[in-house]
């Protein structure tokens, strides 16, 4: 693994705004990778289901679409909100044509991207090439995903409608994207620059918070090593202060954790920080070129 660190960007702070669209209750055992090696008892746990909306003055980006109806009802989780519905809460109406990251390519992160057709969509060279390749149906892996969704990111490929990333990014002045790997090949983890510090928005580098705070692994694992280092990479930001909050991607404790929204989204969201205008210029300037270097897992 590589030494790269994120390191701040330009000054424009960002409000988060987490949704929680969906849930499920199961156990500990169904969550957790191999669960009885861990000696602990079994028990039941929550799987919270959200989307994020990252909005400044100048932008509103959409980091992934959580599950459709379909994807989500076929699998046994409980809809809590419409889909279509949500969005429009939470300021994006479908149809419109915002920015969208993808942070990996499983149901319940790209299932609802049909909804915005036109929209410009950033994420992992990786993570795509796994998708559209050889691996992607082998029973552990294809279960994670909608092929019709699939097909969707590859059409929105074909257009010219997807900006592909490898390593880190930064999509706009304080949004670092980083492929991190572990849950999928090319997981991506963003760093967001808010009034409230620097937040990491983790997705699925991070389900559940004792994941990285106890070493247990999610039961959906593409790469045991990189996934150990991940946790560790995590550890390591909380203490020396690179990251300040972690936004996990699934944990029903994560809401309770952030300010309660208010107005449309009461008792639906939570958010973090305060938008305040970034440096335009900077904006215009990295909105459209995307910089690469050197990944992390890679
Ligand atoms: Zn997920």
């Amino acid at each position: 693994m590589s030494e790269t660190v994120p390191a701040a960007t330009a000054p424009g702070l960002w409000e988060i705004t987490i949704v929680r669209v969906g849930t499920r209750s199961t156990s500990r055992s169904d969550v957790y990778l191999n669960y009885p090696l861990y000696h602990q008892a079994d028990g039941p746990i929550d799987m919270d289901y959200f989307f994020w909306v990252l909005r400044s003055p100048e932008e509103t980006i959409l980091v992934d679409t959580s599950f459709s109806r379909h994807g989500g009802e076929s699998r046994g989780r409980t809809v809590l909100l419409e889909p279509a519905d949500a969005f429009r809460l939470a300021g994006v109406e479908p149809g419109s044509a915002p920015r969208i990251i993808v942070t990996h390519g499983h149901y319940d992160h790209i299932g609802n991207l049909s909804l915005f057709p036109d929209a410009q969509i950033t994420m992992s060279r990786t993570e795509f090439d796994f998708w559209t390749g050889p691996h992607a149906d082998k029973p552990l892996f294809a279960h994670s995903v909608e092929a019709d969704e699939i097909e969707h990111l590859r059409q929105a490929a074909d257009r010219g409608n997807v900006t592909f990333i490898s390593g880190t990014a930064d999509v706009a002045p304080g949004i670092r994207l980083l492929e991190i790997g572990g849950h999928t090949p090319g997981q991506c983890i963003l760093f967001v620059e808010t009034s409230e510090g620097t937040v990491l928005l983790a997705s699925d580098a991070v389900h559940y918070y004792e994941e990285y705070e106890q070493d247990i692994v999610f039961t959906s694992v593409s790469d045991l090593v990189e996934m150990y280092d991940s946790f560790a990479l995590i550890r390591q930001w909380e203490a020396d202060g690179t990251v300040d909050l972690v936004v996990s991607g699934h944990d029903p404790s994560t809401l309770g954790r952030f300010t309660p929204a208010t107005g449309a989204l009461e008792g639906l969201a939570a958010t973090i920080g305060t938008a305040t205008p970034g440096d335009t210029t900077t904006a215009e300037d990295t909105t459209t070129a995307v910089t690469t270097t050197e990944g992390v897992h890679s």
